[in-house]
């Protein structure tokens, strides 16, 4: 029925909207440019003030960029401040005293939320004055609101204090960020408010930027993109800046597109399912563009904030990561720490994570990478009570194809990620799937579709977080990672208005996913095992998940990165030797405490900007003086536990010389040990070519334990090392095995004697030296890229000569000029080849493989320089192998797919090899992590020099050490072995003669046997033993040992741990040291001594630990 009432005239002509005009006139409301007082901007304050009368500012600038605590700044010297100064210069630290008094007005007392806006351009944390951290302040606008107590509208003065450092979030780079920071930048105090806030203003401003995003951002032929203007131009429409009342009409219309619910967290309470699950978070780079310490203030800041938004916002849930991080804020802001520690209880602050830090994954050892989980989550059990279920990585540069394994073995079966959105060259086809380790193992993966973790809550990522999406088949959900971080921070309060305003806009008019809160990440993972039948559904990315972008940082800051070697090496000796020495010696106690701080330190400079070289350079003037620190203490440890064990340093009466092998096999070595050491002439021995007072012996061990040198043995023309010039200009080097042809400082043919082959390709040149020009695209110390390889150039006009002169070792010394500022010397060397003595014939072979070993030192002084080192082999393989943690990678030696050429540049550990079936050559090394195996071009990364963010990043001197190891077959576990006894050099000692059968008894009181593939890699006291426990989590009764073993080949291996402990009990136990299954053993006497047999089984790259406890 037609309406009776619809005119039969008009003569009023409507306009159709012309779209893209009334489209740009949106932009004008929250605009603060040309009409800002006629539109929002000009209301959003009822009041404001700043005059003396109401604000009074004091400040106590610290002097020499020293950065005290509450209780000692507020007793510096204050003197007047005010609105406009300038504070600096950069990293100083400036406490101000303020006082407010609220004016006795309607207009202030009739607010129902008055607060404080400052911004002074840099970070700042607001305390009362109790010394209670309150909320972090940032500068630019970004968080400078701080809401004042209620009761401080009585008309009196009241007192806070906010501590300012001198940097922004990103530090104080000159200019751009990531360039060397500027030490000369100040800071304009831009104002310091007392505010009455219009809060009709406000909300509609948040309301009207979310609906314009859909008037702008959405599909422009939907409903819901032409409704969202014809809302926006109605409130412009109706808006008066003259009347606030019509903010109230103004709200009809947005309410009318977000629904009525958006002023509560009952927004969420709608019942409809949720696409996208948003959980508050705040990366914080343990040290970045800003020093460690800097970050401890950071963590305060950022976490008072959210401690602040969590009472002011029931649904917010906050996730941050990094025991340490949280170990910082318990020893410096512990007030602070127990407020977190409650809401932790309550459910609303979430550790995750379960490391120590952000790790790097790819760099770190095996070991190292257990002990972030050990450190971590021991960290989290005895401080809340409970361990994290879930690893998470979001902003680490790659990750080890083990990480799933050692994620499980730690109790966690999720893992976070988002970095590798960054790639430079493949898109990654996956946001929720299973990530597969090289044993198998799995965690389940998500990477959130928006592609950041430090989302700002904008319209387009919460719209992303589905469209995204790369396994919607699978699950229609995704993680908004939110909160402004990488310099810490985390969300606004805006940031959770807007999240309230997406879910109502979702419910009313639908279009963008329907956004949930009030849960944690641990609950979206529960979700995702669910709604996947526990992960069978998912897609499976087996092996390492590379990273294609930063491949600069396997290289970048050289000695951080032989800083960690060496300290993970020294790690594993002082466990070695102090757990035998807390078992054999009554005096001895297992010195806990002070391993795990080494371990801190050294698990701490694993951090994803600090191992990587990706930090400014004060970041490594501190890493360099915490690796000189652990090299230190470790001394100290190691010294002690060897006179625990009988052995000193100096020579004592009747002692005789001697070496520890901390590692669980024979071996033998030439070694430089004082020439008085071996005066009594029964040793070979020859005198060091520039020292007299050493001498270089032959020593050797039957297993783990001591090294002794060889006596009785004259060296022949066959097993001797020589060196001669057979032309003018081309120097050889022999022994039993090799025959190595040196010319032009390059090698130009080495000889396999034995296999009667050739190791290198026709006319190829090892040890050949070639610089690259290295000028990435942005990220300096971060990448180096694929057009880096097309510029090089190969170092020339060596002056060579000869070194030593054998019989045990003979070398070549090559000197090259790199340039006017920089020269290398590598040294050149074989050694003799010595038959094993009698002692070890009998038991486990040692190995006999024989390499040619480098050290080249070099003085760098390049800019945008990449230094490398070739060797082209003739070997075919399409793969190549690089050691990685507990077992080996392979990848392509070709560029077939753009997925193969991503990969030019990747990181090894101990070694990298490439092999044919019948032969191969594997390149050691003693402290890189950079390699390239291009076609039979195998390829050493060096040194590069990066100037961001450090400006001197690599500049000065190095020594480096790697060796050529040809071998025949393809890689196996006697070329393992080599590499770790090039890494854990054995240690010198005097022993008594008398005591020394004991004390060799006592180090070799562990071994592997039936097994070569299987390793032994460390040995450690139980983390809560009754003799070592620190009393953080509960004592286990008794003594125990834990072993930590892998099949470092890949194939099911069985094998047997023989020991002479005095074993009670033995069963396996994960990572964190929780029992499982016992193990069967067996006691046998062997030679008058009580053996254990204890047999096992590992699968394919796998790493288990043993527990022994000990009768
Ligand atoms: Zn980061």
């Amino acid at each position: 029925m037609p309406s009776q009432t619809y005119p039969q005239l008009n003569n009023k002509p409507v306009a159709k909207k012309v779209r893209n005009i009334y489209k740009e006139r949106i932009k004008q409301f929250l605009s603060e440019g040309p009409y800002k007082l006629f539109n929002l901007p000009a209301v959003l304050d009822d009041a404001r003030i700043s005059d003396e009368e109401y604000v009074r500012l004091e400040v106590y600038s610290v002097p020499d960029l020293k950065r005290p605590h509450f209780k000692e700044a507020i007793k510096g010297t204050f003197r007047p401040a005010r609105k406009g100064e300038s504070f600096g210069p950069s990293w100083s630290t400036h406490w101000f005293r303020i006082h407010v008094r609220v004016p006795r007005k309607a207009v202030w007392l009739d607010n129902k939320q008055l607060e404080f806006h400052w911004d002074n351009h840099n970070e700042g944390l607001v305390y009362n004055t109790e010394g209670l951290p309150l909320q972090g302040l940032t500068g630019d606008d970004e968080r400078p609101v701080w809401p004042i107590p209620n009761e401080w509208k009585n008309g009196e003065w009241h007192t806070f204090y906010i501590e300012a450092s001198c940097n922004g979030m990103f530090g104080n780079g000159d200019r751009d960020q990531i360039q060397p920071p500027d030490p000369n930048r100040w800071f304009v105090l831009s104002y310091a408010d007392l505010v009455a806030p219009c809060h009709d203003a406000r909300a509609l401003y948040l309301d009207f930027g979310i609906i314009a995003d859909a008037a702008i951002q959405l599909d422009q032929d939907s409903w819901e993109s032409n409704v969202a203007l014809k809302v926006c131009n109605d409130v412009m429409n109706v808006f008066d800046p003259e009347d606030k009342s019509t903010l109230k009409k103004c709200r009809e219309f947005t309410k009318s597109y977000l629904g009525d619910a958006i002023d509560s967290p009952e927004v969420y309470e709608s019942g409809q399912k949720t696409f996208v699950y948003a959980i508050g978070h705040c990366h914080i780079d343990t040290a970045w563009l800003w020093p460690y310490a800097e970050t401890r203030r950071k963590t305060a800041r950022s976490w008072a904030s959210q401690l602040a938004l969590i009472r002011q916002y029931p649904e917010h849930r906050f996730a941050c990561s990094q025991a340490q991080q949280y170990k910082w804020l318990k020893e410096e802001y512990p007030d602070l720490f127990e407020e977190i520690k409650k809401e932790v209880k309550n459910g609303k602050f979430n550790f995750i994570g379960g490391s120590w830090v952000e790790n790097d994954t790819n760099m770190p050892s095996g070991e190292a990478l257990v002990r972030q989980m050990l450190l971590g989550q021991r960290f989290f059990e005895s401080n809340f009570g409970e361990r994290s279920v879930t690893y998470w990585l979001p902003d680490t540069f790659g990750y080890s194809p083990q990480v799933p394994q050692v994620c499980r073995g730690a109790g966690m079966s999720r893992f976070l990620t988002q970095k590798l959105s960054w790639n430079n060259i493949n898109n990654f086809p996956n946001s929720t799937f299973n990530w597969v380790a090289l044993d198998g193992s799995q965690v389940l993966c998500h990477m959130p579709p928006a592609d950041t973790y430090t989302s700002r809550v904008e319209f387009s990522e919460v719209s992303n977080s589905l469209r995204n999406h790369k396994n919607l088949e699978q699950d229609q959900t995704g993680l908004l990672v939110f909160g402004i971080g990488d310099g810490g921070g985390g969300p606004t309060a805006p940031m959770l208005e807007k999240l309230r305003r997406y879910r109502g806009l979702s419910d009313t008019v639908g279009l963008l996913p329907r956004v949930k809160m009030g849960h944690t990440a641990d609950e979206y993972f529960d979700h995702l095992e669910k709604s996947t039948s526990e992960g069978k559904d998912l897609v499976t990315w087996v092996g390492e998940l590379y990273f294609e972008l930063h491949r600069g940082t396997y290289t970048t800051q050289s000695d951080i990165k032989k800083g960690n070697r060496e300290s993970e090496v020294l790690l594993h000796d002082i466990e070695y030797l102090s757990t035998l020495a807390s078992l054999y010696s009554s005096h001895f106690k297992y010195p806990k405490e002070r391993i795990d701080e080494l371990w801190e330190i050294v698990c701490l400079n694993q951090f994803h900007d600090v191992l990587p070289g990706s930090a400014i350079e004060m970041v490594y003037d501190d890493a360099r003086e915490l690796y000189a620190e652990v090299a230190k203490k470790g001394a100290k440890l190691v010294k002690e536990a060897a006179e625990a064990l009988g052995l000193s340093e100096e020579p004592t009466t009747n002692s005789e010389i001697i070496a520890v092998n901390t590692l669980p096999w024979p071996r033998q070595e030439i070694l430089a040990v004082p020439s008085s050491a071996v005066a009594d002439g029964k040793s070979l021995s020859q005198k060091l070519a520039d020292n007299s007072q050493s001498q270089y012996v032959v020593m050797e061990s039957a297993g783990s334990g001591l090294s002794k040198p060889i006596q009785g043995f004259k060296a022949t023309a066959e097993s001797a090392a020589t060196v001669i010039e057979s032309k003018p200009g081309v120097f050889v080097l022999e022994n039993k095995k090799l025959k190595v042809t040196i010319e032009g400082g390059v090698i130009t043919s080495l000889w396999d004697k034995e296999e009667d082959r050739e190791v290198l390709t026709k006319g190829g040149k090892a040890n050949q030296f070639v610089i690259f020009d290295d000028k990435p695209l942005y990220f300096q110390a971060w990448d180096t890229e694929v057009y880096s390889l097309d510029q090089r150039r190969y170092l020339s006009g060596a002056k060579v000569h000869i070194g030593e002169t054998g019989p045990l070792r003979a070398s070549v010394i090559v000197e090259l000029k790199i340039s006017d500022n920089s020269w290398l010397k590598s040294t050149i060397s074989v050694d003799a080849c010595i038959p094993p003595s009698s002692s070890v014939k009998g038991g486990e072979p040692i190995t006999t493989l024989s390499y040619v070993d480098i050290t080249t030192e070099v003085e760098w002084r390049e800019n945008h320089k990449f230094l490398k080192v070739e060797f082209p082999v003739d070997v075919h393989s399409d793969v190549a192998s690089y050691e990685t943690q507990f077992g080996l990678i392979k990848r392509p030696t070709h560029f077939n797919t753009s997925w193969d050429v991503a990969k030019f540049e990747v990181c090894c550990h101990k070694w990298a090899d490439l092999s044919e079936v019948t032969y191969g050559v594997t390149i050691m090394n003693d402290s890189k992590y950079g390699f390239a195996t291009h076609g039979n071009i195998q390829r050493l990364s060096l040194l590069r020099s990066p100037k961001a963010p450090d400006g001197h990043a690599d500049m000065g001197h190095h020594v480096m050490k790697y060796a050529i190891l040809p071998h025949k077959g393809t890689v196996n576990s006697e070329i393992i072995r080599a590499a770790y006894n090039y890494n854990y050099p054995v240690r010198t000692y005097f022993g008594p003669k008398k005591t020394i059968q004991s004390t060799e008894d006592i180090l070799s009181s562990v071994s592997i046997d039936d097994s070569t593939n299987i390793i032994l890699s460390n040995i450690k006291r139980g983390e809560d033993d009754e003799d070592t426990s620190l009393g953080d989590l509960p004592v286990k009764s008794g003594k125990s040992v834990y072993l930590r073993v892998y099949d470092s080949m890949g194939g099911r291996t069985k094998a047997t741990i023989s020991t002479t402990l005095p074993v009670k009990k033995v069963c396996w136990s994960n990572l964190l040291e929780d029992e499982k299954e016992e193990l069967e053993f067996e006691t046998v006497k062997i030679n008058k001594k009580n053996v254990t047999k204890i047999p096992i089984c590992l699968r394919a790259f796998e790493v288990s630990t043993v527990k022994i406890q000990l009768a």
